[in-house]
Order: C-alpha cells, then structure tokens, then sequence
C-alpha cells in the first residue's frame, strides 16, 4: 500500500450524520488520501469536505458490491462502513458480502467512529505499508489433480 491510500467510505441512513461529522472533524488527513463512496454517501461527503469523491452506485443499487469488486481487485486500501446494527437493510446480503471480502484481502476497516478514529491516527495510514496478503493457491488448486471435476 503507497502512503496516499485508497479509502472506500459508505454509510447507513440512520448513520450518515455520524459519518459526515467524522470526516468533517479529519477534513485534513482524509485529503491527503483518495476517497471513494457509494453514491448517496459520497454525495453528501464531497459537498461536506470539497473534496473529489469518486462516486458508486448507491449501496442498494449495488454499490456495496462494487466497492468489494474493487477490493478483490486490489484497488481500495482501506474501508469506513459505518453500517446500521439497529435496522434491517434490503441489501443485507450485499453488505455480509462486502464486509467478507475485507477480511478475505486483509484489508484495514472500521464499523465504527472509535475504530474509524484509531485507523485515521494510526502512522501506517500515512507511509508504505506492506500487508499480508493471504496465501490462495492452495484453495485456487485444489481440484486440479482431481479428475471428473472442474477447477474454480
Ligand atoms: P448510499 O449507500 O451511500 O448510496 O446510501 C450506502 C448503503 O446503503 O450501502
């Protein structure tokens, strides 16, 4: 991960005001990373910090599942979910999924301001830093000596 990092942002409904406050209070480390967003939330982000937000799909609309495709891919660093433990969300399912795939990548993120406040003033958010990736051969070849089946 370069110092500069790619930090994926989404909120709840019921938990965007908390979210808008907290960037709002770390206007100046979050500029000096790049920013993404679903859409709702990075609407309200980008006219809150007059910083340039690149905008997904709205969470429900399958924003959540492109920033996990980002992620799969290597290209978000870091994620700020603040989602919501008190209502049911129709894209339940999206969320479990993008929630997965960070810990599948082993990439840093927060559910949660104090979490969300110990990552922003973590040093390693500001220099290099070399994560672990977790090591897939073993699963991406495991049914390659198998005859009658069909590698994934
Ligand atoms: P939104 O999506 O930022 O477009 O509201 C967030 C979500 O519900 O996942």
């Amino acid at each position: 991960m370069a110092s500069r990092k790619r930090i994926a942002l989404v909120a709840h409904d019921n938990k965007k005001k908390e979210l808008i406050e907290w960037a709002v209070y770390n206007k100046i480390p979050l500029s000096k990373h790049k920013l993404f967003a679903t859409g709702t939330t990075g609407t309200l982000l980008e006219e809150a910090l007059e910083q340039k937000i690149t905008k997904f799909l709205s969470g429900p609309l399958g924003g959540d599942q492109q920033i996990g495709a980002h992620i799969a891919d290597g290209k978000i660093d870091v994620l700020i979910f603040f989602w919501d433990p008190m209502e049911a969300q129709p894209h339940d399912p999206d969320i479990k999924a993008l929630l997965r795939l960070g810990v599948v990548w082993n990439i840093p993120f927060a559910c949660d301001r104090a979490t969300a406040d110990f990552l922003v003033t973590s040093p390693l958010m500001y220099s290099e830093y070399e994560s672990i990736v977790p090591d897939y051969r073993l699963y991406t070849n495991r049914l390659k000596n198998n005859p009658g089946t069909t590698a994934g």
